[in-house]
């Protein structure tokens, strides 16, 4: 089975017997409970799209290590079209959920395990990347969705992994054994968590020799003993317990981030990736940014695209939009979402292929189209609530419309244009809202700004990876500096 069905995924969640905690409960079934229910099944759609036909181009791929079909979500890039591919498929998919669908980090992180595992075996002798090959055989053929494990607690964040009091602040090595090694310690914002069924286990910073014990990365299956989900709250996820669940603005999907904890886990010999070459851990956090950062600009992109319609809808449906400041606002609002775009786009164009025969993006490019996703998405908000009005947050709820005594006053007053009854109109304001304040804003905002690394991380790898010298000699050349005779220049 190379390709698996929306409901096969679904039902392989129901069989995976990992332990997840929401709210203070442990849960039997992800996509059961009404808060992690949307967020399977945004990864479920993944699933979907693969399955039309008209999609298939997008979203599959031929693997380069089986031959077969396989969904594009598990596939090692080998083109700069399979990255400009995977950018338009992300986009897709944030117009299909308007949330983060969480598939694409273990994607990146796979990407960049398969050329970390190869320049490992280069320059240690050892045998890391046929592993990786096997493991990324396994998840293709199986068609599994993994998770990007990278961020530690970090405890004090002016000590190293080594100084901190607490060693397990970041996730180490405990026990060497002869065939694998125990691990502690826990991972915080993981994305697509507790719908994954193989955790991929990486460093979260470059570190030094003494801190090689947290040189290591690995993959376990998500049900591994001594691993425990604690779910990520999030702002009105209780609106998913009431009755009915429609008056949440998106009915179907959401993103969210879990705790992952570490008790103490044994990793198999045939699962570690890296252990103890602690010079190559910054490399990985590199390449992972790169790639996870173009990413960005193809699902926040998406998930623009839903909440530029919804503000052109609710324009229409209030008689606005015909307004030239509405219009302009809303050429405004597309024009930071191309941008975006473009970043990412050009990310993958200029992308390169890596000693494994991998291709990576452009990485001052992806740093760049990080670092407006940390930006753009807040005004693109900031305008669909212009647009919108402060009804957004005023408006009772699609319950009082039920109700025998209030309900006609709804009907009455908060009815649009002659066209537009008040459901309609509530029904795209929640949207807006769910996207722009409630669950859909973990997406679509904050994840904006700290997912892939915060805006302070795009800056300093924008700073290294631009040519300054390059750009210097070029000015000083114009404005008639002879750089080699003058001895007083300071470059
Ligand atoms: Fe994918 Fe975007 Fe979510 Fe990252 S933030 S996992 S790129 S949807
Ligand atoms: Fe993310």
């Amino acid at each position: 089975m190379a390709l698996m069905t929306g409901d096969q995924y679904i039902s392989s969640l129901r069989g995976l017997g990992h332990h997840v905690f929401i709210q203070g409960e442990e849960i039997q079934d992800v996509t059961d409970h009404p808060i992690s229910r949307p967020p399977a099944m945004a990864i479920a759609e993944t699933y979907f799209q693969a399955e039309q036909k008209e999609k298939q181009s997008l979203f599959t791929a031929q693997s380069h290590i089986t031959g077969e079909n396989i969904n594009r979500f598990t596939h090692i890039q080998h083109s700069v079209e399979d990255l400009v591919k995977k950018i338009l498929m992300l986009r897709e998919m944030g117009r299909k959920t308007a949330c983060c669908f969480q598939r694409c980090a273990g994607l990146d992180c796979m990407n960049t395990v398969y050329a970390i595992t190869y320049d490992l075996d280069q320059a240690y002798g050892t045998d890391y990347h046929q592993r990786f090959v096997d493991f990324i055989k396994y998840v293709q053929t199986n068609d599994l969705v993994t998770a990007a494990c990278m961020t530690d607690t970090k405890g004090d964040r002016s000590l190293s992994p080594s100084q901190q009091e607490d060693k397990d602040q970041y996730l180490h090595m405990v026990v060497e054994k002869k065939d694998g090694i125990v691990v502690r310690g826990a991972k915080l914002h993981i994305t697509g968590a507790v719908n994954s069924h193989e955790l991929i286990v990486v460093p979260t910073r470059a570190l030094k020799e003494e801190d090689k014990d947290y040189a290591i990365a690995f993959a376990i299956p998500a049900d591994t003993e001594g691993v425990t989900f604690i779910y990520g709250r999030q702002p009105s996820d209780t609106r998913r317990l009431e009755e009915g669940r429609s008056d949440v603005g998106n009915l179907y999907y959401g993103g969210y981030e879990a705790m992952v904890v570490f008790d103490d886990v044994f990793v198999p010999q045939e699962r570690i990736f890296m252990k103890r070459e602690y010079a190559m851990a910054g490399r990985l956090v590199e390449l992972f940014a790169a790639h996870h950062r173009a990413s960005y600009g193809g699902c926040k992109v998406g998930v623009g695209d839903v909440l530029i319609g919804a503000a052109a809808a609710i324009a229409e449906a209030q008689g606005t939009s015909d307004a030239s400041h509405i219009r302009d606002k809303i050429a405004e609002m597309i024009h930071l979402n191309e941008t975006l775009h473009a970043g990412a786009l050009a990310s993958a164009g200029k992308g390169y292929q890596t000693a494994s025969g991998a291709y990576a993006v452009d990485a001052l490019l992806a740093n760049v189209c990080k670092l407006n996703v940390t930006r753009f998405p807040f005004e693109i908000s900031r305008l669909a609530q212009d647009i919108a009005g402060g009804l957004l947050v005023t408006m009772p709820s699609l319950d009082d419309k039920d109700n025998p005594q209030v309900g006609k006053y709804i009907d009455k007053y908060l009815g649009g244009t002659a066209d537009v009854d008040s459901e309609k109109r509530m029904r795209i304001l929640r949207l807006i809202e769910n996207i722009t304040l409630g669950t859909g804003a973990v997406s679509y905002l904050t994840e904006s700004i700290h997912g892939a690394g915060s805006p302070q991380a795009q800056k300093i790898m924008i700073t290294r990876l631009a040519d300054l010298e390059s750009a210097k000699k070029y000015a000083f050349k114009l404005c008639g500096i002879n750089l080699r005779d003058d001895k007083s220049r300071k470059v």
